[in-house]
């Protein structure tokens, strides 16, 4: 597996739903934790690989034990502001400070389809709002405002110069 690069156009997409858990999901999702560990990465959601289905990993520890599965994750509540800076997988060798939610409250299933809530504040809030945008085809450049987005504007140019679409295919 390969983690898409922005301007790939499968980043804006967003995913349909999980109707239900299959080998095929569950060898998509052991993939999607190999490759977010060789990317030393905290958090990877589908769209990242080319999945058309909501689900995204995380593992906040890098044990064994701190891996998480959400599969048609919701946002059941948002608290407070917190502005940090962000990095992303897709959009290498940029970093941003982005306004979030400070806590959240999320409802998903896990990888045996059974329903979970979680309940977090700072950082790993911050993960999972990271994650969930993208499911929904949203980007962390996309919550940068106007000034800081001219800061961004070079290194956006140099990941789209770069890009080859038949790389990532
Ligand atoms: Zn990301």
């Amino acid at each position: 597996m390969k983690v898409l690069s922005y301007p790939n156009p499968f980043l804006r997409h967003k995913v349909k739903p999980v109707n239900e858990i299959t080998d095929e999901l569950r060898q998509a999702v052991a993939h999607m934790f190999e490759t977010m560990y060789q990317a030393k990465g905290i958090g990877l959601a589908a769209t990242q690989v080319g999945i058309d289905q909501a689900v995204f990993v995380i593992n906040l520890t890098g044990e064994p034990a701190g891996e998480m599965v959400f599969i048609n994750p919701e946002l059941l509540d948002a608290q407070g502001n917190r502005r940090e800076p962000e990095a992303c997988l897709s959009l290498p060798g940029l970093e941003a400070k982005i306004n979030r939610s400070a806590a959240v409250h999320v409802r998903a299933l896990d990888l045996k389809g059974e329903p979970f809530e979680m309940e977090e504040s700072d950082f790993p809030a911050r993960v999972l709002q990271h994650e969930m945008d993208h499911l929904s085809g949203v980007l962390l450049i996309d919550k940068v405002g106007p000034a800081a987005r001219i800061g961004l504007r070079g290194r956006l140019k140099e990941l789209e110069q770069r890009y080859r679409p038949d790389d990532e295919d």
